[in-house]
């Protein structure tokens, strides 16, 4: 066990700057893909402390890689920046957006999934875990990944397939919430889109000339809606309108598109309900006689749990949390409550840590891709509002406050001080690869 107390001094070091990071990023709330500036304000901190910073794949240009020291164990910490459509809302309020606050450069995203934090707590852990190594020259390498597109892309499954995880031995993370613990469980994901081509023609002179796309993917919407009585009880689907087929009614429109998420706890039930959402759209398309093209975007993977690392982590939760807030923060908190998950909780901050083993959510990350060919682990900080729900305008609203700030502090300990055990001691790496190996070979037994 390290000195803890030694970590959390290493961290408070950079205060200033994490926050100050922190508060940009959420002001910058850039979507998935284009989060130039969020991305290029981190990699400046980085370079200045002394990483060696790459931008390895042109087609990826808000992916990087912050490097520090050399040889094995190679340890890295997945940060993201990317924020949410359609999720701006201003600071510490429980009212919306005004036509004045709304009204500059990219106001509606918003850091509805806490992704600012996300990115710079994981950031401060590299700083930290930097000033560690440098403190007890300790050998191994640290890489910080700038993730893009953590919502709506799965940047990171690019990013495996663009090598960028080849040699690291160790991937850790953290994901801000209203409540602390393991984040080791999430739904797998399939993310495709359905593109429908149908007929113009005047809805009233010559309708019996149209096909209309629009009615395709509504025939499709209520075909699932009916598939949900035949699916698991875990599995989650939903879809949103990327057109709608334009504004006129008079109209018949000649295509629409409708995006969807297909979530399963393991990957392979996601694969196979995604076909049957497939077939349901060509169904669609021949009730309509219009034509559809299939878009299978990505998929975030189910997270596989590491047992060694999950250890390591609850080890350093327990040193770390729970978190003490003052009676103004409880205050700030309480107007948030209502709104949430658990709008009559009588406490307005959870304090108290989850540290069981395993925790279910029916959530999904991109890191799950990571963790199916990495040894990882994740965890959660507590960082909102007791029950503020994430992708909701509550956690973009409480993105600044000084209990995310003290969340996003603790997390940066949590790797960082994880980080740092493993450097010391290279056997924890060699374990969890083991343990993955293990399990990795467990699937392909069930497989055949
Ligand atoms: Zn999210
Ligand atoms: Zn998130």
């Amino acid at each position: 066990m390290l000195n803890t107390e030694e970590i959390k001094r290493l961290v408070e070091n950079h205060r200033p700057e994490l926050i100050q990071a922190a508060d940009r990023i959420w002001e910058f709330a850039e979507e998935r893909f284009s989060e130039f500036r969020s991305c290029s304000l981190q990699m400046d901190i980085l370079k200045n402390h002394g990483f060696a910073v790459s931008s390895p794949c042109s087609t990826l240009p808000t992916a990087f890689m912050a490097r520090y020291g050399s040889g094995h164990p190679v340890i890295g910490f997945l940060g993201e920046y990317d924020a949410l459509p359609g999720l701006f809302w201003p600071a510490d309020s429980i009212h919306p957006p005004t036509e004045a606050s709304a009204s500059t450069g990219a106001k509606s995203c918003g850091h509805g999934c806490g992704h600012n934090l996300l990115g710079t707590g994981a950031l401060g852990a590299a700083l930290a875990a930097k000033d560690y190594m440098d403190l007890k020259k300790t050998g191994g390498t640290i890489i910080y990944y700038g993730c893009p597109a953590e919502e709506n892309a799965a940047g990171k499954a690019f990013m495996i397939e663009a090598g960028f995880f080849e040699g690291t031995d160790i991937c850790l993370s953290w994901h801000p919430h209203f409540k602390s613990g393991l984040f080791n469980d999430a739904l797998a994901n399939c993310r495709v889109s359905y593109r429908f081509q149908g007929t113009s023609a005047h809805a009233a002179q010559s309708p019996h000339m149209g096909r209309s796309a629009l009615d395709a993917c509504e025939l499709m919407n209520v075909g699932v809606n009916y598939l949900r009585e035949h699916m698991i009880d875990e599995a989650r689907v939903h879809y949103a309108y990327l057109n709608s087929g334009g504004t006129a009614p008079n109209i018949i429109p000649a295509e629409a598109e409708v995006f969807y998420a297909i979530r399963a706890p393991r990957t392979e039930q996601a694969v196979a309900l995604k076909e049957r959402v497939n077939n349901i759209a060509r169904g669609a398309a021949l009730m309509t006689d219009t034509t559809v093209e299939i878009d299978e975007k990505c998929i975030y993977e189910s997270f596989l749990p590491n047992q060694t690392l999950d250890d390591l982590v609850l080890k350093y939760l327990d040193r770390f949390l729970p978190l003490s807030y003052t009676d103004e923060e409880m205050c700030y908190a309480a107007r948030f409550v209502p709104f949430g998950n658990l709008p009559d909780t009588p406490d307005p901050i959870d304090t108290v840590p989850d540290f069981s083993l395993h925790r279910k959510t029916s959530i999904s990350t991109d890191a799950g891709n990571v963790s199916q060919r990495i040894p990882s682990s994740a965890f959660m900080v507590n960082c909102y509002a007791n029950g503020s729900p994430l992708h909701h305008w509550s956690v973009t609203a409480q993105g600044r406050s000084s209990i995310a700030h003290k969340g996003m502090l603790a997390a940066a300990g949590i790797l960082a001080s994880c980080a740092c055990e493993i450097l010391l001691y290279p056997s924890v790496a060699v374990q969890a690869k083991q343990e993955l190996l293990r399990l990795q070979d467990k699937k392909r037994d069930e497989k055949t």
